[in-house]
């Protein structure tokens, strides 16, 4: 059986909006990872969906004065025309509070009880009597017992970092209802997940896997797992989420934590369903040992993705475990962490309605922040863009292929292209591009990129070299040659550059108009001697870009940039 790919990226959380640390963290480079899949005609599956239960959202949908289902739908929305505006495309965009998911999600359950890792424990807990509710997590704060902070959250407290107790906080206050009056502490049974019974397997799992893995996740996995697993509780007396499948457990809804990977599997049920497919989601993909499975996902997500889900998955055998997890580092804007609530904050509806996805794409992927933490800042956006972008691919197609049309609007023979694929610089090209996918293949974006703009350098290089406005007016027939090769050359940074940018990408290679999928795919792949056929015959340019690349005005970034400065004070 051939191999395919799984890849997945982190359900974003259906209560507020994303930015730019998210587009960067995650879905920017899992939609580069599997347009470059695609493009190399790999099978390969992705996932994503909004992961919509947990206490916070149903705070905010209260204080919102609206039902749970319609504030996560609200934002489920949302989260999907942002990664439409950005040309992050999934194969499957689904929602964990649909009735498929919750099915799912069950069966996991009932498999991991049948195997004897899932227990109980009585815990305390903190009641109102007053608006008859328990207090978990979010829905309790109170004066932190560690630092003193007025403001601890049941569940941490934001000045210290300390992971509360929450029948432990001083002077506690009910979220729900506002009240001080009246919170008790009661036993209240809980279920929990029992990871410590299955650290062997795991730890054999893991070394397996681990020196492979980014050296930002291995080590760090290693290092939190060598003595021992913790149990986790996976439920909560609360009234949003997915009932507890036991009759004893009647009013408990199982903890969003628990669910939410789980959204991966179901939703690629779905998508199987939706599509008529008759493949099966487990035997087909998530138990096939012929997929590889890449979770694509941001630091702070690490734990669940290489620890808890891991087990969930071998103990259960519902599905095989992750293979790869190329979690990055943060993005910060202007060197601190985005934040909504501060005003420190780029609006991305905004900003990608005002500079296009190919701007917004290339300069977050030139700041991936892969093995460490990068910054987003107004001033980067115009240096990468008007410096690199703009200069390097937008500028060359311009000058070379509007002379193209200016002098040769019939034409150009085959024979002025076929010299091109014999010269030094399609050797260049061949080699670069199979570096290219060497770096994509490891998952290594940022770098991918920076590739592809350096054969942009030679080919400039090239043809300011060559000047064909100076040669057109002694030797017409060396201006063409020039044009012809450095056409090609144009037609290889269109393609390489589809994953990273897909809108100029499929614009630039409308100028190409005998290019089917087969020959970029040869291309893609390293043969250049694919492209001869576009050139067989006469070869006449299509639909030549007016403005491929335009330029983002300089005062309205240093406005912008003052804006943010004078919020974030
Ligand atoms: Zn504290
Ligand atoms: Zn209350």
């Amino acid at each position: 059986m051939s191999k395919k790919y799984l890849v997945t990226s982190a359900l974003p959380y259906a209560n507020g909006p994303l930015h730019y640390g998210h587009m960067a963290g995650v879905y920017i480079p899992s939609d580069i990872f599997v347009r470059h899949l695609k493009l190399l005609g790999e099978k390969v599956m992705h996932i994503c969906g909004s992961d919509e239960h947990g206490v916070a959202i149903m705070l905010n949908a209260k204080k919102a004065g609206t039902p749970y289902k319609q504030y996560v739908d609200s934002w489920h929305k949302a989260h999907k025309e942002l990664f439409d505006a950005h040309q992050i495309e999934f194969d499957f965009f689904g929602q964990t509070s649909a009735p498929y998911h919750a099915e799912e999600t069950v069966e996991w359950f009932h498999a991991l009880n049948k195997k004897g890792f899932i227990g109980t424990k009585i815990e305390k807990q903190l009641y109102h009597e007053d608006c008859k509710n328990f207090l978990p997590d979010r829905f309790v704060e109170g004066t932190c017992y560690e630092c003193g902070y007025p403001d601890a959250r049941g569940d941490e407290c934001p000045n210290c970092g300390t992971l509360i107790d929450a029948v432990r906080l001083k002077n506690p206050v009910c979220k729900i209802c506002g009240g001080r009056d009246n919170i008790k502490v009661v036993d209240a049974t809980q279920y929990y997940i029992l990871l410590s019974k299955f650290h062997g397997p795991f730890r054999k799992w893991l070394e397996g896997r681990k020196d492979n893995w980014r050296k930002t996740v291995g080590p760090y996995v290693d290092s939190l797992t060598k003595e021992s697993l913790h149990d986790r509780a996976i439920t909560r007396d609360i009234d949003w989420g997915i009932d507890v499948p036991l009759p004893e457990a009647k009013g408990k809804k199982l903890y969003v934590w628990f669910d939410a990977p789980i959204g991966y599997v179901s939703n690629t049920k779905e998508h199987l369903k939706r599509i008529g497919s008759s493949e099966h989601y487990l035997k087909d993909w998530w138990q096939n040992p012929n997929v590889e499975i890449i979770n694509f996902l941001g630091k702070d997500n690490i734990i669940f993705h290489s620890i808890i889900f891991p087990v969930m998955c071998m103990a259960s055998e519902k599905a095989r475990a992750v293979d790869d997890i190329p979690a990055n580092q943060y993005l910060n804007l202007v060197g601190k962490q985005f934040s909504k609530s501060q005003g420190h904050y780029v609006d991305a509806v905004e900003a990608v309605k005002e500079f296009g996805p190919d701007a917004i794409r290339y300069y977050l992927t030139a700041i991936l922040p892969e093995y460490a933490d990068s910054s987003f800042t107004w001033e980067g956006l115009g240096a990468r863009v008007n410096g690199e972008l703009a200069n390097n691919i937008g500028n060359l197609v311009s000058r070379c292929l509007k002379f193209f049309q200016k002098h040769w609007p019939e034409g150009l023979p085959q024979a002025k292209f076929d010299s091109f694929f014999s010269s030094p610089m399609a050797s260049e090209y061949e080699a670069g591009i199979k570096a290219h996918k060497e770096i994509l293949d490891g998952r290594n974006f940022r770098p991918g990129l920076e590739a592809v703009m350096a054969l942009g350098i030679k080919t400039n290089l090239q043809f300011t070299e060559r000047a064909p406005w100076a040669q057109v007016k002694v030797d017409k027939e060396a201006a063409a040659e020039t044009i012809a090769h450095t056409s090609i050359q144009i037609l290889m940074l269109g393609i390489l550059l589809s994953p990273y940018l897909p809108k100029l990408s499929s614009t630039l290679l409308l100028a190409f108009p005998g290019l089917t999928q087969d020959i970029k795919r040869g291309l893609y792949k390293g043969d250049v001697g694919a492209l001869k056929k576009v050139f067989a015959g006469t070869f006449r340019l299509g639909v030549v870009p007016d403005m491929l690349v335009p330029k983002i005005d300089e005062k309205r970034l240093a406005e912008l940039a003052s804006q943010l400065a004078a919020k974030g004070q």
